[in-house]
């Protein structure tokens, strides 16, 4: 499998709007961070997990022509913003495959009801096919999905594990159980804000903390904040087998 971190930072992004934070005007291409979001490949299919603001220009500057599904980790939208940019893979394909739980479908539903309206439709408006997922293990071409439920400071969201793979993204906990099933994993993908501790947020030491508990062979921090600092430097400060991801980084 081919992962490409299509974004990896925080909800605003780095550099921030109008920042003059050092990070923010940093002139090193691993300082700019669009929004988080990763691209899968296997076996001639395509998916992206979360479709945040700056999907289109993520999709454009990865080269995908092709999209077999958005997998959502939950519905804030620097996760689910850029929905309407669907439209070139569902006029292609038809429609488009979206896996969401209750919460996400609920809420994109209140905030894209133009899509997913079944009256007076514009003609225009991305189709998508919705399916249900919970906290349940579910095929994807031939490939095992295994939901990992994470708190998100109060909201419950879900990260995915794919065979030794797992994507945890905006996590401030994980119960027990759940880190019971991110074992054995050769690569974690883990959220980072930055350094000082967040409400909703996973810190460096509390992403770091995870990381030892769990042991996987390599892992990669993502959602990060012009605050945790230059990549550069950052990166010389983590364990060996801990990296920070950047913009384009494939694993
Ligand atoms: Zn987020
Ligand atoms: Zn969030």
């Amino acid at each position: 499998m081919k992962i490409t971190f299509l974004g990896t930072g925080t909800s605003q992004g780095i550099p921030v709007i109008g920042s003059k934070h050092e990070v923010c005007l940093s002139t090193d291409s691993k300082d700019k961070r669009l929004r988080s979001s990763i691209l899968l490949e296997w076996e001639g299919a395509t998916y992206v997990i979360d479709c945040g603001p700056d999907f289109r220009q993520q999709l454009l500057r990865a080269d995908v022509d092709q999209l077999d599904g958005i997998l959502f980790t939950h519905y804030h939208a620097d996760h689910t913003a850029g929905l309407d940019d669907v439209r070139p893979f569902s006029q292609k394909d038809g429609q488009v495959e979206f896996y969401c739980d209750k919460s996400v479908t609920e809420n994109l539903k209140e905030r894209f009801a133009y899509i997913f309206a079944t009256e007076n439709r514009y003609a225009g408006a991305p189709k998508v096919s919705l399916h249900s997922i919970d906290n349940l293990p579910f095929e994807l071409n031939n490939k095992l999905i295994q939901p990992i439920e994470v708190m998100h400071g109060n909201l419950k969201i879900l990260g995915f594990k794919i065979e030794n793979f797992a994507y945890i993204t905006d996590a401030k906990t994980i119960s027990e159980k759940e880190k019971d099933k991110l074992k054995n994993l050769d690569v974690l993908v883990v959220n980072a804000l930055r350094k000082e501790p967040h409400p909703t947020h996973f810190n460096l030491d509390e992403a770091l903390r995870l990381i030892d508990e769990i042991q996987p062979k390599k892992a990669y921090l993502t959602h990060i904040s012009n605050r945790m600092g230059f990549h550069k430097v950052v990166a010389k400060e983590l364990p060996s087998n801990v990296f920070l991801a950047y913009d384009g980084l494939v694993v």
